[in-house]
């Protein structure tokens, strides 16, 4: 079969033809529709520092998926051969302490799926039953494969209380994640939602999926702090998404936050650890912090698939590349050209299912 793995440790990746591979017995063999690239296929394809520490050549990169089941081991009891699935790629030890606590998506001995194993920029690939979540069957694969990122979305604008109709929010970046978030925010019923971005291409995209006021975190014409203030009554938001890590969005984030308000920090850190205004940022606020790895699982999923289903999110203008997997080497460099010209980047192993997706999306 082909796929696209990391050969050699340096810049890049290899379009090859490698083995199906083998399944065991509490593991499930996919046949991919679509797989979209994501910030951490990027790094790897770089080989920056982290990557160098985590990966081990040669490896099958890609964890965003949607696919169909075409043979399940002898212990699977719940997924059957036919089911078109996506996978959740925190693939958990159930004997962790946090999973035996339900928290699932973090864990001592946790694996991520095209990070620690081989991954899904392939015609098949394999993961454990239990991470394998079953889509309903009107979401189409270009969808059913953000389910990933959109699920790190989700679990940021809903917390962990879901606490958020009528409330306030600023979103702090412009990737795919910070642009699904503005859409999941405004349908669970955000009433003003301001975004701060750099990139004309990604600040329109925020307008489409909903953001009510857009502001650069690269201009200074109009003063953010300042502005946020006086459209929320001298309050500050209720909640701010970081999704930027930047010493400036945590500067600024904390300060747009009112008193008593959540601050969801999701973004990495270049470098840390890093400087925050300890006490008046969090301590005499009496902010609530909220750190996310992952998706709730499956509590996101679940969530998303009503939401993509319904109709109710639309999150096809988030979605502005489909390529071949084969072209690969595009969809990377579009990823990485500054300022940004994509947002989320849809590959299809097989040329009939790419040209289904083009037809829908028409693009
Ligand atoms: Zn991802």
């Amino acid at each position: 079969m082909k796929a696209v793995r990391k050969m050699k440790s340096e810049l890049g990746a290899e379009l090859v033809t490698v083995d199906k591979p083998k399944i065991g017995s509490d593991d499930i063999l996919v046949k991919v529709k679509a797989t979209s690239i994501c910030g951490t296929d990027v790094h790897i394809y770089k080989w920056d520092e982290w990557s160098q520490n985590r990966i081990k050549v040669p490896q099958t990169l890609g964890h965003e998926v949607a696919g169909e089941v075409v043979e399940v081991g002898e212990h699977c009891k719940r997924i059957k051969v036919g089911d078109y699935i996506s996978a959740e790629t925190h693939i958990y030890d159930p004997g962790d302490l946090t999973a035996l606590l339900g928290q699932f998506h973090i864990g001592e001995n946790m694996k991520i799926l095209g990070v620690d194993c081989d991954g899904a920029f392939a015609e098949y690939f394999v993961v454990p039953e239990i991470v394998a979540w079953v889509n309903e069957k009107s979401i189409p694969p270009e969808f059913a494969t953000v389910q990933e990122p959109l699920g790190n979305a989700t679990y940021a604008v809903l917390g962990e209380d879901c606490d958020v109709a009528g409330k306030r929010m600023v979103i702090i970046g412009d990737g795919p994640i910070a642009l699904f978030a503005i859409g999941v925010a405004k349908v669970s019923g955000i009433t003003a939602l301001f975004h701060i971005g750099k990139y004309d291409l990604n600040m329109e995209i925020g307008k489409k999926m909903g953001s009510d006021y857009q502001l650069y975190a690269n201009k200074e014409d109009i003063k953010r702090v300042e502005f946020i203030k006086d459209h929320t009554d001298g309050f500050g938001v209720d909640i701010v998404l970081d999704m930027a890590g930047s010493p400036q969005a945590l500067d600024e984030g904390f300060k747009m936050l009112r008193k008593g308000g959540r601050f969801t920090a999701f973004g990495v850190a270049a470098k840390s650890p890093c400087l925050i205004d300890y006490n008046n940022g969090i301590v005499f606020k009496g902010a609530q912090i909220h750190g996310i790895s992952g998706r709730k699982i499956f509590d996101t999923w679940y969530r998303n698939r009503n939401f993509l289903a319904s109709g109710l999110l639309d999150i096809s203008p988030v979605i502005t590349h489909l390529f071949s997997l084969e072209d690969y080497e595009k969809g990377f460099n579009e990823m990485m050209t500054r300022p940004r010209k994509s947002a989320k980047i849809i590959l299809f192993p097989d040329e009939k299912e790419l040209e289904q997706a083009k037809q829908r999306m028409k693009k």
